[in-house]
């Protein structure tokens, strides 16, 4: 388990926890401290509930090199095709929310508001980065504070708690309470929207957390409760902009449900910076890489350029935050690891964008989640960054590459040219391997 900080004027941190515990984790939680059990487990792969199922990565024989896998030592990989475990990632997919009190901390206001502290924005969040093809489905079968029969603290939820005793004994309660209302076959995963005045501020200590894949969850209507994002205190930073921005953990933690790993690490947002939600979750929208996009199954095989062979090639890249066009260039070094490159603008979810150009970072398969497994390039290093923007990570924003620069690796004999920008605004890429 890897402490990580993500996060504003405090960086909250957030960590991971293992399959040991039969579950994958993360955890939001305030300083660099504490990792308590360093666990290495495996997530095992299985049903979750109904309407869940494999992912369907575009493919095809050109693809073939590009499709990286780790092995099945890495708990939660970048590797293409994501294991099976998690929810599905296209078409409709139902969240079962539920917004949930405790005697110690009720509720205040209506359960629906706290409700649409998240929605309908993670719903549109969703609809714009897949470019449609996640219609995600809120659902709120049980429309007001869901009452557990024993007060907070009695779970033990803290920082880093692992799913058993506590969250497994929170599910339990859950279930018991709605299980006569709610068949949990219809649904693909389910948020728990907990009373924010429930543990510590954010501020502090963010404990939102996911458990993903858990094949040994409490089991509903036949079904293990395998995919559930937990959501706390709210990421709110004192700056006016948290009915605005706020909701951005729950695509997050969603984003774990779908089989996406963290890309922050214990040094914070340095690796990835604003590039997806995965690593920065709090400040200004921001979109998802687009090898996540290619991994969760929102790109045609056509978007996608596998540029295994030697000798220079052409392509044009369409901004990421456009619907249609070549999304991604994938450089694949070995079996395990290689480059992507891809045109990230102002637009769409990606509001903070403060240099348009194309991004390139290492994809490793074999790297796991919160231990930096996505490596973005900088074009300008210890420049400080261009934007100004609150909670962004600064050095990073200005790493996109703009025309007539380019990307060598030496040692792999690759080199990636920025050649031109088009009168569409796409961007012409070439990757040379020799
Ligand atoms: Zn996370």
């Amino acid at each position: 388990m890897q402490p990580q900080p993500e996060g504003p004027r405090v960086p909250p941190l957030r960590r991971i926890r293992s399959r040991r515990v039969a579950a994958f984790a993360s955890v939001t939680a305030l300083t660099l401290a504490v990792s308590t059990s360093a666990g290495t487990g495996h997530l095992t792969q299985g049903r979750t509930s109904a309407g869940s199922g494999p992912v369907t990565v575009a493919r095809s024989t050109a693809l073939g090199p590009c499709m990286i896998n780790g092995g099945p030592a890495v708990q939660m990989s970048e590797g293409v095709p994501t294991p099976g475990g998690y929810s599905r990632s296209t078409g409709t997919v139902r969240a079962l929310t539920l917004m949930v009190d405790f005697a110690d901390a009720p509720g205040r206001g209506s359960a629906l508001d706290r409700f649409h502290e998240f929605f309908p924005q993670t719903q549109q969040w969703f609809r714009t980065s897949s470019y449609g093809r996640l219609d995600y489905r809120p659902e709120t079968p049980i429309p007001t504070w869901l009452r557990m029969p024993k007060p907070f603290r009695e779970y033990g939820i803290e920082r880093g708690a692992p799913f058993d005793p506590g969250y497994r004994k929170l599910v339990q309660d859950i279930v018991a309470a709605t299980d006569a209302d709610i068949d949990f076959r219809s649904y693909d995963f389910l948020n728990v929207l907990i009373t924010p005045n429930a543990g510590p501020s954010a501020l502090d200590t963010v404990l939102s957390v996911t458990f993903a894949g858990n094949t040994e969850a409490p089991v509903a209507d036949g079904v293990p409760v395998g995919n559930a994002s937990f959501v706390y205190s709210r990421q709110d930073d004192g700056s006016g902009s948290y009915h605005r921005t706020g909701y951005r953990v729950l695509p997050h933690e969603n984003g774990h449900v779908f089989g996406l790993p963290d890309l922050y690490t214990q040094e914070g947002g340095g690796a990835v910076g604003h590039w997806d939600i995965m690593s920065e979750d709090w400040g200004a929208n921001n979109d998802l890489l687009a090898w996540h996009k290619w991994k969760l199954g929102w790109l045609d095989a056509s978007q996608v350029h596998c540029a295994a062979r030697p000798g220079t090639t052409q392509y044009t890249l369409s901004p990421l935050s456009r619907a249609g066009g070549v999304k991604l260039i994938f450089v694949p070094v070995d079996a395990r690891t290689g480059y992507a490159v891809e045109l990230r603008t102002r637009g769409g979810n990606d509001e903070a964008v403060c240099r348009p150009g194309v991004l390139i970072y290492r994809v490793e398969a074999d790297v796991d989640t919160g231990q930096g497994p996505v490596t973005v390039y900088d074009a300008r290093q210890d420049s400080g960054g261009c934007t100004r923007s609150p909670n962004v990570h600064a050095e990073l924003s200005d790493a996109a590459l703009t025309p007539g620069e380019d990307f060598r690796d030496a040692g792999k004999r690759i080199r990636i040219t920025v050649a031109a920008v088009d009168v569409r605004g796409n961007y012409r890429v070439l990757v040379t391997r020799t």
